[in-house]
């Protein structure tokens, strides 16, 4: 239950109203390990909120990503999928089954940014992600 207080504590620092609806969604996600995507936190919902809808989730989960309470795994191609662990951490994404696993590593934590990045942008976040074929699958 303790992520209740932290999520209502965040909530708040971002004036965001907490809603029974924004609980359950955030519940679905917390310690969730499989980078859901939003279809499967809205079937997960939808057992309790039956009247809520897909686009509501969504709006619901990139709202989150906003306030920097989820991350947004880009760049596989298919639906967008959540993170609810924000801390650094790396990817290895399995191209059979769409499996996300985490994995931790020092040394991809330490990556530099590119110069030429660094001068122009602001970077807020650095997350290696290796493709490949998982042990399941091989
Ligand atoms: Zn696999
Ligand atoms: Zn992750």
């Amino acid at each position: 239950m303790e992520y209740i207080a932290w999520f209502t504590e965040r909530c708040r620092e971002h004036k965001l109203k907490v809603t029974p609806q924004r609980i359950a969604v955030y519940r679905h996600l917390q310690g969730n390990r499989q980078h859901p995507s939003t279809e499967q936190i809205f079937r997960e919902v939808q057992r309790e909120f039956p009247t809520m809808s897909l686009d509501t989730v969504n709006r619901t989960l990139l709202t989150f990503a906003d306030i920097g309470i989820v991350d947004i795994v880009e760049g596989y191609g298919g639906p967008r999928r959540f993170d609810p662990d924000c801390s650094p951490h790396h990817h290895f994404h399995c191209l059979r089954c769409g499996r996300i696993t985490d994995f931790r590593n020092r040394d991809f934590d330490r990556l530099e940014v590119p110069e030429k990045i660094a001068r122009r942008c602001v970077v807020t976040g650095k997350r290696v992600s290796l493709t490949g074929i998982c042990p399941e699958c091989r």
